[in-house]
């Protein structure tokens, strides 16, 4: 059996490449984007009284994980990247379909330069994902407070993250001219620990995009320094 969908938006995202995107929804508040809305699906009245909602459930296309096909077992970054689990008890973007599942914060729709845009925040979805469904989130029945979630515990320590004074002076000039809060964005990324399991322990220098800006950082023993933060042209 084989059915056909289409994309009904395309996400605009804070996250510009893989590295660095939270491993889910809500983890990182600085996180903002919005969907792009593609005809049929570009209609005002389509998400009449969609705003009465803070949350909003995403179906997506796992559109950069394609290329690289699927496998019937995957290490979760949850066991440390060692254990294998089967791809149908972990969130893997490495699936049969390649669909995802996320809820975001909601915060309205925008109409700009002649196109619709629904605004979000607490995203993990890579710019350019293609949205192929949008649902409110009810917390009556979405939040489920017995359930479990077997080797996924999260108490996860934050990781300490620090800035170099030229960084900090680059995030507030980005701040000045954007308006976007991209120390908090860093920060907050950087907390997470983006680096795969296998790396972690290591002392060396990473980069990765948010927005049109490269940020590079350090990995030390103590936890992060961010010693650059320079704006691509
Ligand atoms: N919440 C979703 C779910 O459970 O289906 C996604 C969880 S998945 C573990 C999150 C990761 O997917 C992100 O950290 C990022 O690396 C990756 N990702 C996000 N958007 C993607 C895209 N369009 N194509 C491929 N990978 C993507």
């Amino acid at each position: 059996m084989e059915y056909t969908i289409k994309a009904i938006g395309l996400v605009h995202s804070c996250y510009r490449e893989k590295f660095g995107i939270p491993r889910q929804p809500g983890l990182v508040k600085s996180g903002t984007g919005a969907i792009e809305l593609l005809a049929p699906c570009d209609r005002e009245e389509m998400f009449t009284e969609l705003d009465t909602f803070s949350h909003i459930w995403l179906q997506f296309m796992f559109h950069e994980a394609i290329a690289d096909g699927w496998r019937p077992t995957v290490r979760p970054p949850w066991l440390g990247g060692q254990k294998r689990v089967g791809l149908f008890a972990s969130r893997t973007p490495h699936r049969p379909n390649f669909l995802g599942l996320s809820v975001v914060r909601y915060h309205g729709l925008r109409k700009e330069k002649g196109g619709l845009f629904l605004d979000i925040s607490e995203l993990d979805l890579l710019h350019g994902t293609p949205i192929v469904d949008i649902k409110p989130y009810v917390p009556y029945s979405d939040a489920l407070e017995d359930a479990t979630s077997g080797f996924v515990q999260f108490a996860k320590q934050k990781m300490a993250v620090q800035f170099s004074s030229e960084a900090e002076a680059s995030c507030k000039r980005y701040q000045q001219e954007k308006n976007r809060n991209l120390k908090s964005l860093i920060t907050e990324v950087l907390e997470q620990d983006p680096r795969p399991a296998s790396q972690r322990g290591l002392q060396r220098e990473y980069g990765m995009l948010l927005w049109d800006v490269n940020v590079r950082w350090m990995a030390e023993e103590k936890g992060f320094t961010v010693f650059l933060v320079i704006p691509i042209e």
